[in-house]
């Protein structure tokens, strides 16, 4: 069956020594972790942090965001090649605020997804309506269409090499969560929309969920049918709060 994947994404925040303070928490704490996996997501800059404290656990680590190029006169941007180079196995793509702040669109998003894989990393796609959009009935066709955004360009294989993170953007740093049933309809609506395509593809990704999960409702949100783990902003920035949601993830195996 489908492993549960905790992973966290730190955003811009931290220092290098937060950053070493925050890996060694966390790696203090995965012994106890053995069935679910654990995934970080530092800002470019201590990537190599985490290759270091990190190297010969079972945590493994990941990038927030990748260049849709394959290299060359892209100033600013970190190419999918020099993620595999340091070690990464994942890279967020397409999150909520990326697709905000930097005017990322589906097609766009769906190429990075596709230089993440040619790479060798494996991509976590990030789909999500705003509230307006959910309170206008558009949450299934928001959706529908950030997936398109990679089936189009890649196909339906492509799923079989990526992770799909459903994060509501009105959930997202807000402290309000959708409620397990409200995340399961949508997980269910995105696999059987993969499943349209292919019924193995869609029985064997992991679709995370992602927004506002904390220790306290982590059990019951990984416990529904269709939700295979999340995806964590800010309680992923404290260790005892990461490992209690893996922790969550590993009782849900
Ligand atoms: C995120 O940004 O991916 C996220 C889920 O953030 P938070 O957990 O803080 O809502």
């Amino acid at each position: 069956m489908r492993q549960p994947l905790i992973a966290g994404n730190w955003k811009m925040n931290g220092s290098k020594a937060e950053a070493l303070d925050l890996l060694n928490g966390i790696k203090a704490g995965a012994g106890e972790i053995s069935k679910a996996e654990i995934a970080v997501c530092p800002p470019f800059p201590y990537l190599y942090v985490a290759e270091d404290v990190l190297r010969g656990t079972q945590i493994a680590y990941g990038a927030q965001d990748v260049s849709r190029e394959l290299g060359g006169a892209f100033t600013g941007q970190v190419s999918a090649a020099m993620l595999k180079d340091f070690g990464c196995k994942y890279v967020i793509v397409g999150h909520s605020e990326r697709r905000q702040f930097n005017g990322e669109t589906d097609p766009i998003i769906g190429r990075k997804y596709a230089q993440a894989v040619a790479n060798g990393l494996v991509p976590i796609l990030c789909v999500g309506e705003t509230l307006e959009e959910r309170e206008l009935g558009k949450t299934e066709e928001v959706v529908s269409a950030h997936v398109d955004g990679v089936l189009n360009l890649s196909g339906v294989e492509a799923f079989t090499h990526g992770v799909i993170a459903y994060e509501p953007v009105w959930a997202i740093g807000t402290g309000v969560t959708a409620t397990p049933a409200q995340a399961q309809e949508v997980h269910a609506f995105l696999r059987s929309r993969i499943a349209a395509k292919s019924q193995d593809v869609a029985a064997q990704v992991r679709i995370l969920y992602g927004g506002s999960m904390k220790p306290d409702n982590a059990m019951e949100l990984i416990g529904q049918a269709d939700i295979d783990g999340g995806l964590i902003g800010g309680a992923s920035l404290k260790a005892a709060d990461f490992l209690a949601i893996c922790r969550a993830g590993d009782a849900n195996a």
